[in-house]
């Protein structure tokens, strides 16, 4: 089946809180060495002018 191995995942985005669709590519980020995923690139500027407000 080829399918072993494949994690539900469904991930928020941390600055608006909206559900990132797996299926579609994200802007991602990195931050003191965790992987953040954004539903948009607008919200990844958010993220990164103060990533501190939403960790
Ligand atoms: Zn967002």
């Amino acid at each position: 089946m080829g399918t072993d191995n494949v994690q539900h995942m469904v991930e928020r985005c941390p600055v608006c809180d909206s559900r990132i669709n797996a299926h579609v590519p994200t802007a991602g980020t990195e931050h003191e060495g965790t992987e953040y995923h954004f539903e948009s690139a607008m919200c990844k500027r958010f993220f990164e002018s103060d990533p501190s407000e939403y960790t």
